[in-house]
């Protein structure tokens, strides 16, 4: 049965603030964020007294972080009486709710690690088993295996909230999501995305086939106009296409990258083949996967919010990073009733830029694109730290590399950098090149010239017809790495 049918609509219509978005708003994402603050200062007393002004009309980011310290402390202590872990944390570290007064006394509650969620994830649910309507597993990149519990509640506001941000990436009445997401994985990230698109009032089609042709007998019998999907199942499925197929004429107006990381050179090709803006968005299956998106000025993803609260944080003392300067991402949930997370260490390399967007948003903060997960990273050579994207830059620049892998080993003292590289073309051309591009990262060539990284070798592989779940695509297999 599809999952979203056990949801009353017209309630759920009801409860989603983002069907009072005026339709000619500039910033929809936003001003549902501040729709959302609305609401809760028309019901809080504790709010007015913080934000001491008559209305809420216009939000100032002064404002909207007094929401965000009213919410923090809800949830506070809202976990404080429903949740076995946080009780006895929150204990044992002496802070309550009420300490919390401004951003800075965030740093005062402990952090939670994936680590605490997978040794007892039933000791994080805040509601008896029987109110959750879905669960959903991760390991996410680190392979440290968490559940997440949703109720309907939880359910609701993250429609609401996708329903926001597909407006805010331009979708209007008429428009038709094409949603792309190879059939992997423990969850169904389509099945979502329809589900929400259902209610959000928009059409939606899906296909996860690899073969072109279909992709597009889909999109043109349903007359998509947008893109959502995982960049390296959609940029494989335009690569294999090649020249032959002419994928301008469908007539996208956009596409959204999800769930992976968007590497520029692929947004480059993606938008050149597609003749569309591409899209980033960041999210976490721990935070109902929609989090982050990108607007139209491509400079950093705009956050949820309202439901969530960012910190930026320096990984080894626990400060907060002044904006503009990377540190580790923190996530608190401010909303959530099933599994609430608080100061959640995401491991992403991120940093916070301050509003205003030129976009017109004049509130919400966004992040940077993530450089990367931390537990992705390693380091070569003199401890330089590299990561996945660095290397999608110089092997997803070549048209015909479709993906590849990084095996990283040691012989005597230097590291030796192993590409298998899926691709149409096995040429010693290639090879060269492809060669030229990483010795050209800063990173690979500051070790090279100190003689602690061997040249880089290229292994090329046959093109898969399917597509295959990534594994890892940096595996450091050096022995005693010290990390
Ligand atoms: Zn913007």
């Amino acid at each position: 049965m599809h999952p979203w049918k056990t949801v009353k609509m017209a309630i759920v219509r009801r409860k989603m603030l983002s069907s009072r978005i005026p339709a000619d708003c500039q910033n929809p994402l936003e001003e549902w964020m501040a729709i959302k603050a609305r609401e809760t200062f028309k019901k809080s007393k504790e709010l007015r007294q913080a934000i001491g002004k008559d209305d809420l009309d216009h939000v100032t980011r002064e404002d909207f972080e007094q929401y965000q310290l009213h919410q923090f402390r809800k949830q506070m202590r809202y976990v404080e009486e429903n949740s076995h872990f946080y009780r006895n944390r929150f204990r044992e570290a002496g802070v309550s709710a009420d300490d919390i007064k401004t951003i800075a006394d965030l740093t005062k509650v402990p952090m939670t690690t994936p680590e605490d969620m997978a040794k007892e994830p039933l000791h994080f649910l805040a509601v008896s088993q029987t109110k959750t309507e879905r669960s959903f597993s991760t390991t996410g990149t680190s392979g440290v295996r968490k559940r997440v519990f949703y109720t309907r509640n939880d359910l609701i506001a993250k429609i609401d909230i996708i329903a926001s941000a597909l407006r805010d990436v331009g979708m209007v009445k008429g428009d038709v999501l094409h949603i792309m997401f190879p059939t992997v994985g423990a969850w169904d990230p389509s099945l979502m995305m329809a589900g929400a698109c259902m209610i959000a009032g928009f059409d939606s089609s899906s296909s996860a086939s690899i073969d072109i042709q279909e992709q597009m007998d889909v999109i043109k019998a349903n007359n998509s106009t947008y893109i959502i999907g995982l960049p390296s199942f959609i940029y494989r499925v335009t690569v294999l296409a090649g020249h032959s197929h002419d994928l301008r004429s469908l007539g996208i107006k956009k596409i959204i990258c999800a769930a992976e990381p968007l590497s520029e050179s692929m947004r480059r090709t993606l938008e050149e083949e597609w003749g569309c803006k591409v899209l980033d968005v960041w999210g976490m299956t721990e935070f109902g996967l929609a989090c982050a998106v990108e607007c139209d000025q491509q400079d950093g993803l705009h956050t949820d919010e309202a439901n969530l609260l960012f910190e930026v944080i320096d990984p080894k003392t626990g400060e907060h990073m002044p904006d503009g300067q990377r540190g580790e991402l923190v996530v608190t949930s401010l909303t959530s009733e099933g599994t609430p997370i608080i100061r959640y260490r995401t491991r992403d390399y991120v940093a916070h830029i301050s509003p205003p967007c030129g976009c017109g948003s004049h509130f919400n903060k966004k992040i940077m694109k993530p450089a990367g997960r931390m537990d992705m990273m390693t380091k070569v050579g003199l401890g330089q730290k590299v990561y996945p994207l660095l290397f999608d830059e110089a092997l997803l620049s070549f048209p015909e590399v479709i993906s590849y892998q990084l095996l990283i080993d040691k012989e005597g003292f230097q590291d030796k950098l192993t590409f298998l590289v899926e691709s149409r073309d096995h040429s010693e051309n290639l090879r060269d090149s492809i060669c030229k591009a990483v010795e050209a990262i800063l990173e690979v060539k500051m070790g090279m010239e100190e003689e602690l990284i061997m040249a880089p070798i290229v292994e090329f592989r046959d093109v898969q017809t399917d597509y295959v779940a990534k594994g890892k695509v940096i595996l450091d297999r050096r022995p005693l790495f010290d990390e």
